[in-house]
């Protein structure tokens, strides 16, 4: 039998943790894209979270730089691609709009392009967003909804969904697109809204911290597990013919409620430590995001298998874990 060999760009991120811990787990060979830091030491902190930093094997390269990814190709030959480097987070999208252009979707097109000169044949994920859909045109959203991007992240992400569909089109190439709502985890960097609250509630219960300042409570997100997301992505490069696939939960909360349950969690009350700061407003906001997986459910078997409640328990806990042994992620 042909060995299963995964090359993953983003492995040092949330996703990627998840996505090559699955494989792993799945016997695969997986390959990661590591950029080189003067921080060698947080390096992978993920991967060894998640018990998998000593079975893959990480190249150096960087994403904008398609001689390394072709140099790297030619070595791993490998039969699955997963795109899921970027600079990822919205709000830093305003303050580097051409680094966020230039990662998140120029250089998506590297990854392409060197996947069709070395291995045309291997199937190939993008790392697509809800965000796309910015300034909703449905109030459920669907493979069909029309896109309208509100950030510079999310214009950057419309360019590699449809160079993704275009390579497909264009090159017969095995590339899906999933159009993922947001995810969160234990491993969801710190700046994202889920995390910050969970890691300001761990540390607040633990008598660290006394407020916790956000921005627009009032928006709203379609928060799933990564776990159960990464699982999707694998599905979509199992399948006979490439496509586009929403993946969500289906519901929809506030940033208020998310905020509510995990201080409940630990017996405390949100209003009394949580603060507005309008430095944490946006230019332009993303007020709801709702999606509509029923594509993903029918053909690729997929559901969601996490509730909110648990999401927001496995993240508190595993705060209030990491606090109380001093550790940072
Ligand atoms: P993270 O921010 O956790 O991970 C991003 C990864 O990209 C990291 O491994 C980072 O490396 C890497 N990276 C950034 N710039 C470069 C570069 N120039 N060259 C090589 N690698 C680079 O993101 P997530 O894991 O949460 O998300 C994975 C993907 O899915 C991203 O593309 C994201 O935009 C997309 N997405 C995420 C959603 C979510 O809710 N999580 C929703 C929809 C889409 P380093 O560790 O060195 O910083
Ligand atoms: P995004 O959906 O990819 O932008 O994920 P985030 O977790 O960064 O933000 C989700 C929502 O939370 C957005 O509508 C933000 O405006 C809102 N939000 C409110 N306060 C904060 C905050 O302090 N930090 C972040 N990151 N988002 C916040």
């Amino acid at each position: 039998m042909t060995e299963n060999i995964a090359f993953l760009t983003g492995i040092t991120g949330q996703d990627g943790a998840y996505l090559a811990k699955f494989l792993v787990d799945k016997g695969y060979a997986v390959h990661g894209l590591l950029r080189r830091s003067a921080s060698a030491d947080v390096i992978a902190t993920r991967l060894k979270w998640i018990g998998v930093y000593d079975k893959v094997t990480l190249h150096d390269g960087n994403l904008t730089d398609i001689s390394s990814l072709i140099r790297i190709l030619s070595d791993v030959r490998p039969s699955e691609v997963y795109n899921l480097a970027a600079q990822s987070f919205v709000k830093s999208s305003w303050q580097q709009p051409l680094l966020t252009g230039h990662v998140t979707g120029l250089a998506a097109a590297n990854m392409l392009e060197a996947v069709r000169i070395i291995c045309p044949e291997a199937r190939f994920y993008q790392a697509s967003s809800s965000e796309m859909y910015g300034l909703i045109q449905e109030p459920v959203q669907s493979e069909t909804t029309p896109f309208y991007p509100r950030s510079p992240y999310a214009a950057a992400k419309l360019y590699a969904h449809w160079m993704t569909v275009n390579y497909r089109e264009s090159f017969g190439m095995h590339a899906s697109s999933g159009i993922l709502f947001n995810h969160e985890s234990p491993l969801r960097g710190i700046e994202f809204v889920t995390r910050k609250i969970t890691a300001a509630v761990a540390q607040i219960k633990l008598g660290k911290q006394k407020t916790l300042s956000l921005g627009n409570l009032d928006a709203k997100r379609d928060w799933g597990h990564a776990r159960d997301y990464t699982k999707a992505m694998w599905l979509m490069l199992q399948q006979d013919v490439p496509d586009d696939y929403v993946i969500a939960t289906g519901r929809t909360t506030s940033v208020r409620e998310f905020c509510s349950l995990a201080f409940s969690h630990v017996g405390l009350n949100m209003d009394d430590h949580v603060v507005i700061d309008p430095k944490y407003l946006r230019a332009a906001e993303v007020d709801v995001l709702h999606g509509d997986a029923s594509k993903a459910h029918a053909r690729l078997g997929w559901k969601s298998e996490t509730t909110l409640e648990q999401l927001v328990t496995e993240m508190v806990e595993a705060d209030l874990t990491r606090f109380k042994l001093h550790e940072h992620l």
